[in-house]
């Protein structure tokens, strides 16, 4: 089968009221893209309508092709499924909500083309009406990951332009705590960057409360740096520095006789120590956790139905992406 030039991956996780707008959309400026396209919309557990939505939208187009993850598995999961069964040259990934405007599709395409460039990337512009709160966030995020990682993350989205051999490359990490971004950025390959202004959100909230984001931050720095576990080991040992200086001019004190109930500083150092020390035991949890998950090799994802993907891999095989390696169609690329 000859792969289309284009794949927009679209995860969907409850979006079902304006999901065939937002296709038709896309399907709009993937045609003017000059070449042949599909869009493989990953509805990652929605409890609404989508299912329903996208089923009827494969249905009436063959270019459209439905996947259903079995629960919610995250945003970084549904792209991965995406991904997965993208056959194009070339593969976008983009939100489902047209925050990522798909009129850039055709000019990534073509910066694709004159530069040969691998990852064509979209960078936020700044939000005059982004909520200060939201601005906060996602400055300190970056700066923090930039920092532990090496990897620059300034102003980056999902939204990007992929060849298919660092779709090849991205699928063959195995891990299982996802970070599409910085996964790709590490990656390395020759990246271009255009600028573009977020959207407006077609309709419905945001599915990132807080809590899912600060595990997505987790997951990017755990999995990206060590430098946590350093840290808390650097801490350890000027803390001992420290209490050796204490120690000495404690115990002269004390020969001296000139030892003060010093109730106060006993105190305080417990605190400060007991905290350090639960600080940097929790770090390491949270390494161990990470390792757990990795150690038990779970699927990154589980499809309970599909329309419109054929010559696919078995969904929920134990591990996709070398089944995938060893299918007819990875043989023919
Ligand atoms: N999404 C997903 N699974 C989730 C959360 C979000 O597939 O668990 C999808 C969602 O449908 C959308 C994209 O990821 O296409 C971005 O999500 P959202 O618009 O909620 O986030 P924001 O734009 O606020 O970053
Ligand atoms: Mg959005």
């Amino acid at each position: 089968m000859d792969s289309p030039l284009v794949s927009l991956v679209v995860p969907a996780y409850g979006e079902g009221s304006h999901l065939a707008s937002s296709l038709e959309a896309m399907r709009q400026e993937a045609r003017k893209a000059g070449g042949d396209y599909e869009i493989i919309v990953v509805d990652d557990g929605s409890t609404d309508n989508t299912w329903e939505v996208l089923a009827a939208e494969a249905r009436a187009d063959a270019a459209i092709h439905a996947i259903r993850l079995s629960r919610n598995f995250g945003k970084e999961s549904a792209i991965a499924a995406g991904l997965h069964f993208a056959r194009g040259e070339t593969i976008i990934v983009l939100d489902a909500d047209l925050q990522h405007p798909p009129a850039l599709i055709p000019k990534m395409l073509e910066i694709w083309r004159k530069t040969g460039a691998d990852i064509v990337r979209a960078r936020k512009l700044p939000d005059e009406n982004e909520p200060w709160r939201q601005r906060v966030r996602r400055r300190l995020f970056n700066r923090i990951f930039t920092r532990l990682s090496g990897v620059d993350l300034a102003d980056a989205s999902d939204f990007m332009l992929i060849t298919r051999r660092v779709r090849q490359t991205w699928l063959a990490m195995e891990e299982r705590n996802l970070f599409f971004r910085g996964m790709i950025a590490w990656l390395g390959f020759r990246v271009e960057t255009i600028p573009f202004t977020v959207a407006h959100r077609q309709d419905g909230k945001s599915k990132w409360s807080t809590a899912a984001l600060f595990r997505l931050a987790a997951t990017a720095l755990t999995s990206f740096s060590t430098l946590p576990l350093r840290l808390a080991m650097g801490v350890g040992v000027v803390f001992m520095l420290v209490s050796l200086l204490g120690m000495i001019y404690s115990l002269v004190y004390k020969l001296l006789g000139l030892a003060a109930p010093g109730f106060t500083t006993v105190i305080l150092l417990q605190f400060f120590i007991g905290s350090l020390i639960l600080l940097s035991l929790g770090v390491i949890g949270e390494y161990l956790g990470r390792i757990y998950e990795e150690v038990k090799r779970r699927p990154r994802f589980i499809i309970a139905d599909r329309l419109g993907v054929d010559a696919a891999p078995p969904p929920a095989a134990a591990t996709p992406d070398r089944t995938y390696a060893n299918s007819k169609e990875a043989a023919q690329e």
